[in-house]
């Protein structure tokens, strides 16, 4: 008999086999669906990333609403994945369909500025106080244009990140750490700058390696996750983001904080929560409650800076923004989000219910006695296949194990529950009942009684 993760690895294969059989019979309406995009779509998807989800071919949405999808053959998915935090307030809220329904005859794009744009602005400084911004169309953007912007400001060159973060596609990020060496990630595709010229990269929670670096004075931002969300989940040790923003500030490097994912905190995200002060703030995913759009913030002192740089540069391309960047659709869809749906009372509902959650879980890994554990920021939980979290990217990267979490997730999609293809992410949203997150429990307890040892 073979053990991984605490489990029995020929009954899981096992599993895995049957509930491939399962999804084929369940779904002839999304077979039928990916057979034609298959034709004509570069690995049969929109996107290549969508084949990740493990299932036998892709699944098909037929519509999405508050905490369910609807999928091509009529069944409804209790979703805990929210589009990997896209809909992290629900798909379609309220408010942003109908902010998109009066744009919608009103025109979506000029290259110039509606009644929506001071108001956004205005909204995103009260809330996370950094006095002013800017828009992308993606995170991904938003982190690009971010470092942009500080290295034209500081005159640095390079960048500091964390082993095993994600920041979107942004190129600098691509660099890990691999026996205490910077290392260019293999994976990418068509990448041929060396990427560890600019990129300085570190374990997070390792203060002495932050100083070390940041000594050499050529750093000119930390860009990071408060909480590392993307290899599992890592969290900070308490006091090590109040003593590496002082070791930031004093070797004159700046720090931006990714909130994309950790905007699960609360309505401040991470930083406001826990009294970060970074210089500048990135925020993409639910900004606009799904549609596609970003924003990030800066400090005084950076925008002062900013503005230099841009003045002191020769006219021309900036090498910051796209055409469709701020668009009148993304910011009534922003206005809309900021103001009425990522609010205080979101929140209420939200925190309660991803601690049964997350409680939930550690009564299921408790019960079928797991070396796991759970990890929550806030909306977000994630559950790991270690008996203690993980402290660093190096200790997360160890305990993934993709294969197991393609037949957990499969086994999950069977049973009506979504969670996100990467990791073993869940969100709850303002439309997740109690009930829901029963159900997720009770597929959950299913799934793990047919594949643990007896
Ligand atoms: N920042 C973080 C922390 C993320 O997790 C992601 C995506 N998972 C991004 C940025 C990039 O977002 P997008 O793919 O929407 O550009």
């Amino acid at each position: 008999k073979t053990t991984r993760s605490g489990l029995d690895w020929r009954r899981a294969q096992d599993f895995l086999a049957a509930e491939r059989q399962t999804f084929e019979q369940r779904n002839p309406r999304s077979a039928a669906l990916a057979a034609l995009a298959q034709q004509h779509l570069l690995f049969g998807v929109p996107l290549h990333w969508m084949t990740d989800w493990g299932t036998p071919f892709a699944l098909h949405v037929d519509s999405a609403s508050g905490a369910e999808v609807n999928d091509a053959d009529g069944h409804t998915l209790t979703d805990f994945c929210l589009g990997d935090t896209g809909a992290m307030f629900g798909h379609s809220p309220a408010p942003v369909a109908a902010a998109l329904a009066a744009q919608a005859t009103r025109g979506y794009t000029t290259m110039l500025a509606t009644a929506d744009a001071g108001m956004v602005g205005r909204a995103l400084s009260e809330r996370f106080g950094l006095p002013l911004w800017q828009f992308a169309m993606s995170a991904t953007d938003a982190n690009r244009y971010t470092v942009r912007w500080i290295r034209a400001a500081t005159g640095r060159r390079k960048i500091l990140v964390f082993n095993g973060c994600y920041h979107g596609t942004i190129e600098d990020v691509f660099v890990d750490l691999v026996h205490g060496q910077p290392v260019q990630r293999d994976s990418l595709l068509g990448q041929v700058h060396d990427l560890t010229e600019h990129t300085v990269v570190i374990e997070f929670n390792d203060l002495a390696a932050l100083e070390a670096a940041l000594s050499k004075g050529d750093i000119a931002c930390v860009l990071a996750e408060p909480v590392m969300t993307n290899i599992g989940m890592v969290l900070p040790e308490p006091g090590y983001w109040e003593a590496a923003q002082t070791l930031i500030k004093q070797h004159g490097a700046m720090l931006v904080a990714d909130e994309t994912h950790t905007i699960s905190t609360g309505p401040g995200g991470y930083s406001q929560a826990f009294g970060l002060k970074p210089d500048a703030l990135v925020l993409g995913k639910p900004v606009g409650g799904g549609v596609g759009c970003a924003v990030y913030g800066m400090s005084a002192e950076l925008a002062e800076l900013a503005v230099k740089a841009k003045q002191d540069a020769p006219p021309g391309h900036s090498g910051i923004g796209t055409t469709l960047t701020g668009n009148m659709l993304a910011m009534a869809a922003m206005r809309a989000a900021l103001t009425e749906v990522i609010t205080p009372a979101a929140y209420a509902h939200m925190l309660p219910l991803a601690e049964r959650l997350a409680n939930g879980i550690r009564g299921l890994i408790a019960k079928h006695g797991l070396p796991w554990c759970v990890t929550q920021v806030g909306a977000r939980t994630e559950f790991q296949f270690a008996p203690t979290p993980p402290r660093n990217g190096a200790e997360a990267e160890g305990i993934l194990d993709g294969e197991l979490e393609h037949l957990i997730h499969l086994g999950l999609l069977n049973r009506g529950v979504m969670i996100t293809p990467f990791h073993n992410m869940m969100l709850v949203c303002p439309q997740t009942s109690e009930a829901d997150v029963d159900r997720l429990l009770a597929a959950l307890d299913e799934v793990l009684t047919q594949i643990v040892n007896r």
